[in-house]
């Protein structure tokens, strides 16, 4: 099997590690527009099979960052319209002889099942509700850049964390480096079975034990696209769940806010709290380029 990245949980924390140092060397290409050669003549197509702003572009950019080619498709207006199997897909676009394959796509285990068949090496750009490697690494390295370590930090993850891989992946790579991680939600959000996931995971259903003493606060969208229950009425939920700006008066004075994004003002989050000095939202969103690009120099490099 071509060593892409499918998940954070299978990766060693000197792996990790390294990402996030090489990643912090990326950083001033974020800003200020300048293109390297590392990838030059290589060719990266991204497939998203889900709406995807932030990732799908930031994998785009990094890219082309690196010097390398990148085409993007969405499942909408492809071949997959028109009755065609993933299988079949992905070995048409494999038949192009791409370098690698950044994938998104609804059904958890798609990346893993595709690359047991295909000679490419493939990136796992979010599979439904498993996992979203490039989120967390992008994640650590946003906390990182604040603090000298994740260990022993406590990490307050709140929200649709039975639909969430970005909690999952979240979850793998904070517990290699032993913080103390803290999920929180209504209970039909909020799977026990979670506890046992690895070492380290505590559950509360009570928002303001959550944010006590927390370093950082994650907070998570209602992923109402992969809820086959009755979903919550959205007043009710943002009154129980959404982070506001009378629960900052109980945090850290240093606490971070953070969301992987979308952002639903005013169901998960208020917009006091989105756009304050303590949220570090955008600044996810610009590591998203780096840490995207170092994961494209570790694959298409080594
Ligand atoms: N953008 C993230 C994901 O693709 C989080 C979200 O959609 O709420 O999982």
């Amino acid at each position: 099997m071509p060593a892409g990245l499918l998940g954070i949980e299978s990766l060693e924390r000197a792996e990790i590690e390294s990402i996030l140092d090489r990643a912090k060397i990326f950083q001033p290409q974020q800003a200020h527009y300048k293109k390297s050669d590392l990838l030059r003549g290589r060719m990266i197509v991204n497939l998203f099979f889900e709406a995807s702003t932030r990732t799908r572009t930031s994998f785009e950019i990094a890219a082309k960052r690196l010097g390398a080619d990148a085409i993007s498709i969405s499942a909408s207006g492809s071949s997959v319209d028109k009755g065609e199997s993933l299988v079949d897909t992905l070995n048409t676009l494999a038949a192009m002889h791409p370098d690698a394959i950044v994938m998104r796509h609804s059904a958890s285990g798609a990346p893993h099942f595709l690359a047991r068949y295909l000679p490419t090496p493939i990136i796992n750009a979010g599979d439904g509700t498993h996992e979203h490697p490039t989120q967390a690494l992008l994640d650590a390295r946003t906390i990182l850049d604040r603090r000298s370590t994740l260990e022993g930090l406590r990490v307050a993850i709140i929200g649709d964390i039975a639909h969430s891989r970005v909690a999952r992946s979240n979850i793998h790579l904070l517990s290699k480096f032993q913080a103390h991680i803290v999920l929180c939600g209504p209970a039909s959000l909020l799977p026990a079975e979670l506890a046992e996931v690895t070492p380290g995971v505590t559950l509360t259903h009570d928002i303001r034990e959550a944010i006590r003493d927390a370093d950082v606060i994650m907070m998570l969208r209602v992923q109402l696209e992969r809820q086959h229950e009755t979903a919550f009425p959205a007043s009710e939920y943002f009154q129980f769940y959404g982070l506001r700006l009378e629960h900052m008066e109980s945090a850290k004075p240093d606490v971070l806010v953070m969301h992987p994004g979308p952002i639903n003002r005013g169901r998960e989050i208020s917009s006091e709290v989105a756009d304050s000095q303590r949220s570090v939202i955008l600044n996810q969103v610009e590591n998203g380029i780096a840490v995207r690009m170092a994961v494209l120099e570790k694959i298409l490099c080594n």
